[in-house]
C-alpha cells in the first residue's frame, strides 16, 4: 500500500477490493493471535479501520488526540469526496472513495463465504437488531449479536464481556464519529475481536430508518448535501466542509511555493518565505 499523508493523517490509497483483502488479512492475523492466547489476555488481537471524512480530518487539526487515534489505526480509508479531492490537490493522486457503509456491506457480503461472525454495536434501541435482520436476509451475513449505542460507563464492562463471549470476527461500531473512533481506541486492548470498524449512522440506513443519498448524489460527491436536506440540524457540523476546502487550498499553495523555491534557478537568488524549519505556519480558516 502506498499511504498518503493528508493534513497530518496517513490515508490508504486502496480501492474497495484491496481494502477488503486487507481487512481479511487482519481477521486472519487477529484470529491466530486469539487462538495463540487461548482466550487469555495477552497477544493483541484487534485491528482498527477508520473510514475518514473531511469533517473529522478538519476536527483533528485542532484535536491532536483525535489525529493520534486516526494514525494509530491499521488502515484509514478515504470515506468522503473531500478526502479524495485533497489527495488529488496535495498528493497528486487519484484515489477511490471507500465509504464506511460500502465497506460494511461488502464485508457482510463476504462474511458467509469466509465464515466471519459479525457483531453490531450502536444506534438507538431496536435499530441494530433491525439492521442485523436485513444484513442476514439480504447479504447472508452471520450476525452473532448486537447492542444499542446508548449505554453508560457502568454497563461498558458488561457489553465488552458480552461481545468477547460471542467471539465475533468483526465488530461494527455505530456511535457516530469521532466518538466511535475514541471508543474503539480506548477499548481495543480489551476486545478479543480481530477487526473493529467505526461506521457512524450506517445502522440507521441499513435498518431502513434513514434513506441513503440517491446514486446521483453519491456519484457527484454530494452525499453531504443530501444528509443536510434530510437532517438540517447537521448545518453547524457541516460548516467544517468549506473550511476543509479552504485549508486544503491553503496547503496546496504553500506546497507549490515551497516546490518553486526549491527549484534550482541559476543566477537567481531564491527567497523562501518559509519559516526556519522550511514550513509556513499553518492557519486554520475561521
Ligand atoms: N449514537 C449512539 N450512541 C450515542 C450517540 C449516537 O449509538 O450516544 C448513534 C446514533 O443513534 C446514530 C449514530 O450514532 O445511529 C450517529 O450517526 P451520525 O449519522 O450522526 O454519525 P456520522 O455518520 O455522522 O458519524
Amino acid at each position: 500500500m502506498a499511504e498518503m499523508e493528508i493534513l497530518g493523517a496517513k490515508i490508504s490509497d486502496y480501492d474497495m477490493v484491496e481494502t477488503v483483502c486487507s481487512a481479511a488479512a487482519m481477521i486472519d492475523v487477529g484470529r491466530a493471535a486469539a487462538a495463540a492466547a487461548g482466550g487469555a489476555e495477552g497477544e493483541p488481537v484487534a485491528h482498527q479501520i477508520v473510514t475518514l471524512n473531511a469533517e473529522i480530518l478538519y476536527k483533528a487539526q485542532t484535536d491532536p488526540k483525535l489525529l493520534e487515534v486516526i494514525n494509530q489505526a491499521e488502515l484509514v480509508t478515504p470515506d468522503g469526496s473531500g478526502i479524495v479531492m485533497a489527495a488529488q490537490k496535495l498528493c497528486n493522486r487519484q484515489i477511490e472513495r471507500v465509504t464506511g457503509i460500502d465497506l460494511m456491506l461488502e464485508l457482510c457480503r463476504q462474511s458467509a463465504a469466509c465464515g466471519w461472525q459479525i457483531y453490531l454495536l450502536g444506534a438507538k434501541p431496536g435499530v441494530a437488531e433491525a439492521a442485523a435482520q436485513n444484513l442476514h436476509s439480504q447479504y447472508g451475513a452471520n450476525i452473532c449479536g448486537w447492542h444499542d449505542g446508548y449505554f453508560g460507563e457502568d454497563e461498558q464492562a458488561w457489553i465488552i464481556g458480552e461481545i468477547n463471549e460471542k467471539k465475533p470476527d468483526i465488530l461494527f461500531v455505530g456511535l457516530g464519529a469521532p466518538r466511535q473512533e475514541f471508543w474503539i481506541s480506548e477499548n481495543r486492548s480489551r476486545l478479543r475481536v480481530p477487526l473493529l470498524i467505526g461506521v457512524g449512522g450506517c445502522f440507521d440506513v441499513i435498518s431502513g430508518n434513514l434513506k441513503r443519498a440517491p446514486l446521483l448524489f453519491q456519484r457527484l460527491g454530494l452525499e453531504w448535501l443530501w444528509r443536510l436536506l434530510k437532517e438540517p440540524w447537521r448545518f453547524g457540523r457541516m460548516l467544517a466542509l468549506p473550511k476543509f476546502v479552504l485549508l486544503v487550498n491553503q496547503e496546496q499553495r504553500a506546497k507549490r511555493r515551497l516546490a518553486a523555491a526549491n527549484q534550482p534557478q541559476p543566477g537567481v537568488r531564491l527567497q523562501q518565505n518559509a519559516g526556519q524549519n522550511g514550513k509556513k505556519e499553518k492557519k486554520l480558516p475561521q
